[in-house]
């Protein structure tokens, strides 16, 4: 065990990753059965022919969401997805889900049957089934803490450090939506707080909403990957910003890379709600978050079958180059990737 570090040390000088590391350095792990620990979407172990692997996420009231303008039920859904989408994210099938909450007696037992109507509606979407939990009562706020337990086997896991030079890096859906419906909702529920009369005026900005309240895991992604014979060689899912993932895979897989500005998957309705907050839309897209769609990489000869499957963009390229993490602007001006995330909750 190594010395008891006295120095009094504060969260912020570390950052979410930075503390994770610092906290978990010294493991070292000695099951056998145990293929990855911490470090990738989920965590994945062999038993007999197949793997098993598990991912937990934990939301807080007042942190990573606000019932002003979260509906319960919606809730209970993003918050299976999200988990959901980190199973999906090592091309892996979720089979179980736990739920431990804790909730404040502000709650009534209808408004945490909402919850679980929405829980119980994911389950039902993605086949997984509710095998257990914790409950406890909570001083201020909601806590929710779910676990997702799945399958695969053992060839077919995908982990973020398998990326090889020169294979083309592709993104499902379309990004930055959920971020611009954020601000929305955020921005109308000031609009609300100031005026209880006002009505918001949702109605124009319904897909980006949608994108942040309800987050669909790509479950179809993973099955037409598996239709068209291609294993990525690298995945991840996009839930802190699509830089902010690219540097992951880049640093698990030890390489650098190049994506284009003009080949970034943006719906028209995050295009222009980004021009109405004068945001570049480049920057919601590179470091919204909560988009929950996957990024990999594929190698060169699948190009022509990745292009068979709908709602998959090819970005870019992984370079040899550690140290080159561009975005090639439209100008063709390279940006080097900065991890900035956004705040919804993280430890900064
Ligand atoms: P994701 O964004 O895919 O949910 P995270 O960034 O939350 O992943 O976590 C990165 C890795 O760190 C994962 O392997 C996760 O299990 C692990 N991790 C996160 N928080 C802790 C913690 N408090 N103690 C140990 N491991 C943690
Ligand atoms: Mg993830």
């Amino acid at each position: 065990m190594a010395e008891k570090n006295t120095k009094i040390r504060q969260i912020s000088d570390f950052g979410e990753f930075g503390l994770i590391d610092y906290l978990t350095k010294d493991i070292k792990y000695k099951n056998s059965e145990l293929i990855k620990g911490i470090g990738d979407d989920a965590a994945v172990f062999e038993s007999g022919d197949i793997c098993n692997l598990i991912t937990t996420d934990l939301l807080v009231e007042g942190i990573h969401f606000d019932l002003i303008y979260t509906p319960l039920k919606h809730l209970g859904y993003k918050a299976v997805a999200v988990n959901l989408s980190d199973i999906y994210a090592m091309n892996a099938i979720p089979k179980y889900i736990t739920i431990s909450i804790a909730v404040s007696n502000k709650f009534s037992v209808n408004v945490i049957e909402e919850l679980y109507s929405g829980i119980y509606l994911a389950c039902e979407q993605y086949g997984v089934e509710l095998i257990g939990g914790d409950t406890s009562s909570s001083l201020s706020g909601l806590f929710i803490n779910i676990t997702a337990i799945g399958q695969a086997k053992k060839e077919d896991v995908v982990y973020r450090s398998g990326a090889k030079k020169n294979d083309l890096i592709c993104v499902s859906g379309d990004l930055g939506a959920a971020y611009l419906g954020l601000q929305i909702l955020e921005r109308e529920k000031k609009v609300f707080l100031a005026d209880n009369d006002v009505q918001p005026e949702l109605d124009k900005f319904n897909y980006i909403i949608e994108r942040f309240l309800k987050p669909e895991p790509r479950k179809d992604i993973i099955e037409s990957l598996k239709k068209y014979k291609i294993l990525p060689t690298s995945m991840i899912d996009i839930s802190d910003g699509l830089s902010s993932e690219l540097l992951h895979i880049c640093s698990k897989s030890n390489l650098g890379c190049k994506v284009f500005e003009e080949k970034l998957p943006i719906h028209d309705q995050t295009f222009l709600t980004a021009e109405m907050f004068n945001l570049d839309p480049a920057i919601p897209v590179m470091n919204g978050g909560e988009d929950y769609e996957l990024l990999f990489t594929i190698p060169l000869d699948k190009k022509d079958e990745i292009e068979k499957i709908p709602n998959v963009a090819i970005i870019g390229f992984m370079t040899e180059n550690k140290d080159e993490k561009f975005l090639i602007a439209k100008n063709g001006v390279e940006i080097p990737l900065i991890a900035q995330g956004w705040n919804h909750g993280e430890v900064e």
